[in-house]
This record gives structure tokens, C-alpha cells and sequence, in this order.
């Protein structure tokens, strides 16, 4: 089973899908190598998180006659780092959606997305905005523009990032990103709507109705994007709710409040050095705004504070589409507070912890930007299926203890030696290390 997904069959995998690749190329123009030469590539330098991999590969290839770019990427033959922006230009950030759903669709097959669900019996998905690629000087028409204080202009790329996320559960599971693109409007928040609400159209269809929770912040907690996900797509919600964009519906709290509508769980944590009061409170059927189609949702609160001095230590409000009963509260609230996972989990994994995000890597004159950005989430998405599922993976990222010292082990080794397989590679380490299983 775990065949499937083994680094050498995904590889495979993305061998025979990015060959398919439309190639735009006129003949007499340099097609020397084929489509996937180039995205295998790229994707290479994002899996071994390595700006130089491929220069060691060609250094081996012209020595040895052989490289791991061939052995465990694929790569016929490797292209130059400009002919890899060239090859990849004139493809679409959207011909990789279907490769994250290869994979995620697969896990579920192997029933190893059951670990991402959570108590209220859906995946939660968890939608949030980053930004990447800025720069004053260099930019290509998918650009979007700020200006700064001083009037200076930025030239970045943006994207909605939505990933798998449970509570307790320390990994996370990219999605496909969906691009915001410069006609999305000017308002950061307009844009992330309309970008959520294309992501929704294009990807609903993988989930069975009331199997998911989208999570987001405050900008998600309005009228449209509520109903187009709990009457469009049958599907249930948790966002975050702040008095300041929803008056109305603060006014309504307040009334019931005053006359005993607020339902209240209290309960007592401590969490090490000082004991905490948990207050949740809850109210239904609560107009979203104004006027008299708003609809009528579920709201929660949670206050946290110190038993000792009193402070307040966590304050956070929320509109759901979830029933909530003095029984679920508490669960509610835990997967409407996962939402941080995706800063937390994936986009600053995604800027600090090796794969650059924020990091240039080429604008091109189509879709550069966003294809290369995508190949990088996938890479992300990749590794962190091995860590779920790859019992050599696990045991070798354990033994290394920070993830750092495992990618600099892999790229150290595939500089010098050349791997057949990655099973090759994992038992090389494995045994050097001497932490390889004993044969059965
Ligand atoms: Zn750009």
C-alpha cells in the first residue's frame, strides 16, 4: 500500500504528468529537452531545499556519467538554471492541482487522512493569505503592486494557502494554493475573498457535503462567503468574529446578554505554573449583519484568564454554522483556534524553515512566479507525507532530531555519492547511522 506514495513512485508519478505538460515551444526554438527536464528540475532544488543541487548534479553527471537529478528526480537531462525558467514560464500555477490531489486523494485511500479528523467529525481546512516574491525593481504581469509609506513601490505575489490542519496534530497538510491575481481588486481583503471564492468553485468537489470545517479570520465572517459555503457547498465553518466589522451583530449579544441568552461552560486548567479559568460562551440563531436576509449563525466566545490576577490571557470570538451544545463547545472552539496552525505550521515553515517562500526565485513573463511558488508548496506537501507515512523517513528524521540536519545530511551525501533509489539513499543513512531495522 505505502507503495504508492514511496518517494520513487511519486517521482515517477510527476515524471509521466509534467511529460504531458503543454509545450508551447515553436520547433526550431531550444527543445533539446523535454517539459518535465524542467519541472523536475525545479521541483529537485525545492525538495532538496538547495539553490545548488542541480550544480552538483551536472558536475557529477559530467564525472560519473551519472546523477541523483536522473536517479531520484527523474531529470533526463538537466537543464540550465535559465533554460529551467524557460521551460516552466509558459505553464500555469493551476497544472499542479491536480498532483496535490494525487496525493491527498491517495492518502485518503489509504485511509491515513483519518488522522485529520477531528472531534466534530470533519477536516478542518484552514484558509489564510501570504505574500512572497517582493521586490522594488523586478516584476512580470502577475505582479500585484503596494505602495509603502514613502511612496516607494512593491512589486509581490500573494496567494491563499488553505491547508489540513487538527488540533494536536503537529503537521499540516497543504492543499492547492489558489493565486490572487492583480484584477482581484486593490482592498488586501477584497482580493482574499475572491481568491477563496475561486479555490471553493474549483476544488469543492473532492469533499463529500458536511465533511469539511473551513477556518479563517474575521474577512472570512461575512454574509457571502458564509452562505456560499454552508448553502452552495453544504459544508460547516468556523471564523473568527470581531466586534469592530460586526456591529450588528454585537448589538443583538449584548441584548441577549442583558436578558440571560448567553449559554456558559466554564472550566478550570492549569497549565504548569498557575491555575485558568476557560470561559466559552454561546448564543444561536444571531444575524450576521443587518437587515432582515442575514443569516442566523452560532456564536462563541472564549476567554481565558488568569486565576490568580484575573488577567486576561486569550480573547477570541467566533460565528459558526455548526450547532453548539454545552457538550461540543469546548471542541468548537479548539478547531476554530487551529487556524493559527497554518501561520504558524505552514506559511512560516514555508518562509524560514528552508523552502524561502519570500525568496525570489524569477518573475518570468507569464507565470514563473506562481508555478515556481506551487512546485514549492508541493515540495512541502511531499515531505510532509513521508513524515506520515515512511517508516525509514520517521526514523531518520527522528535520529537527526532537527529537520535541518537532515536536509544538509541529504544534500551533503547526493553531492558526493550518486543514489540509485531513495530506498538506496534511506538505507545508506540508516545503516551509517545504525538505526536500520533488523530484518524481519
Ligand atoms: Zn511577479
Amino acid at each position: 500500500m505505502r507503495q504508492k506514495l514511496s518517494l520513487q513512485n511519486v517521482m515517477g508519478y510527476f515524471r509521466v504528468r509534467w511529460s504531458k505538460l503543454p509545450d508551447v515551444r515553436r520547433p526550431n526554438n531550444n527543445t533539446r529537452y523535454d517539459i518535465a527536464d524542467g519541472v523536475n528540475s525545479a521541483f529537485a532544488v525545492f525538495f532538496m531545499q538547495s539553490g545548488s543541487f542541480l550544480a552538483h548534479q551536472r558536475l557529477l553527471q559530467s564525472k560519473k556519467g551519472r546523477s541523483n537529478a536522473r536517479s531520484l528526480f527523474q531529470v533526463e537531462e538537466i537543464p540550465s538554471d535559465p533554460q529551467i525558467r524557460n521551460l516552466v514560464d509558459p505553464l500555469s500555477s493551476r497544472d499542479f492541482q491536480e498532483d496535490f490531489w494525487f496525493l491527498l486523494d491517495e492518502l485518503k485511500e489509504q485511509q491515513r487522512l483519518l488522522q485529520f479528523r477531528n472531534e466534530l467529525n470533519t477536516y478542518a481546512v484552514a484558509l489564510d493569505g501570504v505574500s512572497f516574491f517582493s521586490s522594488e525593481k523586478i516584476s512580470c504581469p502577475k505582479c500585484l503592486k503596494r505602495e509603502d509609506r514613502s511612496g516607494t513601490e512593491h512589486y509581490y505575489h500573494s496567494a491563499i494557502t488553505p491547508v489540513f490542519v487538527k488540533p494536536g496534530q503537529s503537521q499540516v497538510l497543504p492543499l492547492p494554493p489558489e493565486f490572487i491575481v492583480p484584477q482581484d481588486g486593490s482592498e488586501k481583503q477584497d482580493c482574499e475573498r475572491v481568491a477563496a471564492k475561486r479555490w471553493l468553485s474549483q476544488h469543492h468537489g473532492h469533499f463529500p457535503e458536511h465533511s469539511v470545517t473551513y477556518l479563517g479570520d474575521d474577512l472570512y465572517a461575512n454574509q457571502p462567503t458564509c452562505q456560499l459555503i454552508a448553502e452552495t457547498y453544504r459544508q460547516f465553518f468556523i471564523f473568527v468574529c470581531k466586534p469592530e466589522s460586526h456591529p450588528g451583530l454585537y448589538e443583538w449579544i449584548s441584548f441577549l446578554d442583558k436578558n440571560n441568552g448567553i449559554e456558559t461552560v466554564t472550566h478550570r486548567h492549569w497549565n504548569g505554573k498557575h491555575g485558568e479559568t476557560w470561559q466559552y460562551r454561546f448564543a444561536h440563531q444571531v444575524p450576521l449583519r443587518n437587515g432582515s436576509d442575514a443569516l442566523q449563525l452560532s456564536w462563541l466566545e472564549l476567554v481565558i484568564t488568569h486565576e490568580d490576577t484575573g488577567e486576561i490571557l486569550y480573547q477570541n470570538s467566533f460565528v459558526t454554522n455548526h450547532l453548539i451544545t454545552s457538550t461540543n463547545v469546548i471542541q468548537l472552539a479548539q478547531v476554530g483556534r487551529t487556524r493559527w496552525k497554518i501561520e504558524n505550521e505552514n506559511n512560516n515553515t514555508l518562509k524560514t524553515k528552508g523552502y524561502c517562500l519570500e525568496h525570489n526565485f524569477g518573475h518570468g513573463q507569464q507565470d514563473l512566479a506562481n508555478v515556481l511558488a506551487t512546485l514549492n508548496m508541493l515540495a512541502f506537501l511531499v515531505h510532509t507525507i513521508q513524515e506520515l507515512i515512511e517508516p525509514a523517513y520517521q526514523r531518520l528524521r527522528r535520529a537527526l532530531g532537527a529537520r535541518k540536519t537532515f536536509f544538509n545530511d541529504l544534500r551533503a551525501l547526493t553531492r558526493y555519492m550518486v543514489f540509485d533509489t531513495w530506498d538506496d539513499l534511506f538505507r545508506f543513512m540508516e545503516e551509517g547511522l545504525e538505526i536500520a531495522p533488523l530484518p524481519p
